[in-house]
């Protein structure tokens, strides 16, 4: 493949299910060789079976993005593989519904675990290679629930509100090594998780009922947020960092 992210390596977190898989898929279409990091191992290596069906280039690796070890074995394996990773999305997530009285501490520590804490091992793995090359994108995918809080998620949303603050934290630190750091909080996407949510009861009046408040009268598809992810990734877009890029049918605005 050709296009204008050719030649750069990309490293994508829970890239083996809805967002992630979109993201892997449309960094590929546009050139990336793109290492495919999911706690679903089959589901990671499915995910490069695609790109490469397509004529990508694509690797999938069993990663849990809490895990240190695991993160710098994988990213070791990446390098080997494709070469230095100079794009990285931190996508993977888990969502948490209940009442903040109720909510555990365990629970607490796994969401935080999985949505923030492995952001910190990505970019503090990932980092040093963007730094040698001179150049680097970072896209974390944060939540719109983070832009205007959401009860009943207070574990999910705070994870994700710290997912914001990281970001700008690190743009401000390594702008003048050429990486940026920019978030996208998707809103109302539909996937996995959003169906199981839904299946759940976790979305009130359900997903109808969301469109019709949507003021672009549709769900989020992931290819939305995958467009936003590959525009950030470009080289041309080395004058955008620290910024929150809403992709949301205008429902936070
Ligand atoms: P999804 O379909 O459930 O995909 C999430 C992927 O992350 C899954 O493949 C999951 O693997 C993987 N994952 C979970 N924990 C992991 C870990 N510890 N290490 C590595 N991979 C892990 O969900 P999605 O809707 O695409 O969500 C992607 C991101 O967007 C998440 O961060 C989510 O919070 C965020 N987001 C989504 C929406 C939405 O409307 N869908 C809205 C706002 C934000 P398993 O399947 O094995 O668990």
């Amino acid at each position: 493949m050709s296009g204008p992210l050719d030649g750069k390596v990309a490293v994508v977190t829970g890239g083996g299910s809805g967002i992630g898989l979109a993201i892997a898929s449309r960094l590929a279409a546009d050139g990336a060789a793109v290492a495919v990091l999911d706690l679903n191992g089959d589901a990671a290596d499915a995910a490069a079976a695609s790109v490469k069906a397509d004529g990508g280039e694509a690797i999938g690796l069993a990663v849990d993005v809490t895990d240190r070890a695991g993160v710098e074995a994988a990213v070791a394996a990446v390098v080997d593989q494709l070469g230095a990773p100079t794009i990285l999305v931190n996508n993977a997530g888990l969502p948490q519904f209940g009442s903040f009285l109720k909510l555990d501490l365990d629970t607490w520590h796994r969401v935080i675990d999985v949505n923030l804490t492995g952001a910190f091992h990505c970019c503090q793995v990932v980092i040093p290679h963007m730094i040698e090359a001179g150049t680097g994108r970072i896209v974390n995918i944060s939540s719109s629930s983070a832009q205007g809080g959401q009860q009943l998620m207070a574990a999910y949303v705070s994870s994700k509100a710290g997912m914001i603050g990281l970001t700008k934290s690190l743009a401000l630190e390594f702008g003048r090594k050429g990486i940026t750091v920019n978030t996208i909080p998707p809103g109302f996407i539909d996937t996995p998780m959003l169906r199981e949510s839904d299946a759940q009861g976790q979305l009130g009046p359900g997903i109808d009922d969301a469109i019709a408040r949507t003021p672009v009268r549709r769900v989020g598809r992931p290819e939305d947020i995958a467009a936003a992810a590959a525009f950030l990734a470009r080289d041309d877009a080395s004058y955008i960092t620290g910024q929150v890029i809403g992709v949301n049918g205008g429902r936070n605005t």
